[in-house]
């Protein structure tokens, strides 16, 4: 008998008004409550839905590695109500991480900063430095800030599997390995945070994410590196424990082409039940091949910030129909599309 399925919370804060509603402040409070015993929540980000737990209570970080599946050798982010909460997590602020964050948080940006002495070695994966971010969607800001609680919290989906980008995947992807689900509705970046390696000098993108390197350099104001410099360059070897080729991944087999037409009509030519997450709807070609039963099109964005806040909605919403194949379009090159370029060349491994 499996337990029960957790409660799904609705929270809002309408736009113009300086409290939330009362049915949201008593959601939070239930959330505070799991928190305080040691459970696991299911939060709203502007990134995605996240999994969190006490960041200082060792069992209740474990209870997140278990509920996902997660290997210990990676670690976690701490999600903080501001600096001054990221700060004492930290055992050394660097300038970096001053600037980045006194930039850019609330944001979708996660400094790696050296460990203070109260974070448990579960969370850093029993590394020297940890991972802080100030999450945008602000009631998880005020659910951290009257809870008084840093809260660890990886993706809210199985190991592997694609993020969760609302209430509903977290449900479909825990079920009840999660206590308690807040549903802050639809992730608006929708892709995981950028996260910066502030302990070396520059600065050095571990994993790419909304915010583009261009930007973190304005913020800054000096060099960021990005993931694929050469090692040597910055003054320490870059760490990215976790960042293992195949991640973000549905369950169907997933072909990232830049000839995808050809490819969805040869696909479909052998009888193959197909997905096609495309932005080329208008092309004639496109048109043509629609008509086939065997084909789903998901029609996408062409402008990088909307195609990442689409994209793991139209994966998980591709995943349920039991296709043979998920084919993409091969991406843009550019920096804006580098980490939507990231994500499906992991999700393709
Ligand atoms: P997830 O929570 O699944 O989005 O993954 C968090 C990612 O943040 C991990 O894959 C790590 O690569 C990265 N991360 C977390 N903590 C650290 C750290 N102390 N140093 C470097 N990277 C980290
Ligand atoms: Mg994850």
């Amino acid at each position: 008998m499996g337990r029960p399925l957790p409660d799904v919370l609705r929270v809002d804060w309408p736009a113009n008004t300086a409290e939330p509603p009362a049915a949201t402040l008593a959601a939070l409070d239930r959330a505070t409550e799991v928190l305080r015993t040691g459970g696991r929540v299911a939060i709203p980000t502007e990134t995605v839905y996240g999994l969190a737990a006490d960041a200082l209570d060792e069992f209740a970080v474990d209870g997140i590695f278990r509920a996902k599946g997660r290997p210990a050798t990676n670690p976690l982010i701490v999600h903080v109500a501001d600096v001054a909460m990221a700060k004492s997590l930290a055992a050394s602020w660097p300038e970096a991480a001053g600037r980045l964050a006194a930039a850019l948080w609330p944001g979708p940006l996660t400094v790696v900063v050296p460990r203070g002495p109260d974070v448990p070695d579960i969370v850093t994966a029993g590394g020297p430095t940890v991972a802080l971010r100030c999450p945008a969607h602000r009631l998880t800001r005020l659910l951290i800030a009257r809870s008084g609680i840093p809260l660890a919290a990886p993706s809210a989906n199985r190991s592997e599997r694609v993020s969760p980008t609302t209430a509903h995947h977290v449900l479909e992807g825990l079920g009840d390995r999660v206590d308690l689900i807040l549903d802050g509705g639809p992730c608006t970046q929708g892709i995981e945070s950028t996260v910066v390696d502030c302990t070396v000098t520059p600065p050095r993108i571990l994993r790419p994410g909304p915010l583009p390197r261009r930007r973190l350099e304005e913020a800054l104001g000096g060099p960021v590196l990005g993931p694929d410099a050469p090692a040597g360059v910055a003054d320490a070897p870059a760490r990215s424990p976790g960042a293992r080729a195949r991640h973000y991944a549905p369950r169907t087999r997933l072909e990232l082409r830049g000839d995808a037409v050809a490819r969805v009509d040869e696909l479909l030519r052998q009888g193959r039940r197909v997905g096609w997450l495309t932005t080329q709807v208008a092309e004639p070609a496109v048109r043509t091949l629609a008509a086939n039963r065997d084909l789903v099109i998901v029609p996408m964005p062409d402008e990088p910030g909307a195609f990442a806040a689409a994209l793991y909605a139209a994966l998980h919403a591709l995943d349920r129909r039991e296709l043979d194949r998920i084919v993409v379009d091969e991406p843009p090159s550019g920096e804006e599309w580098h980490a939507i370029r990231d994500r499906l060349t992991r999700a393709a491994t």
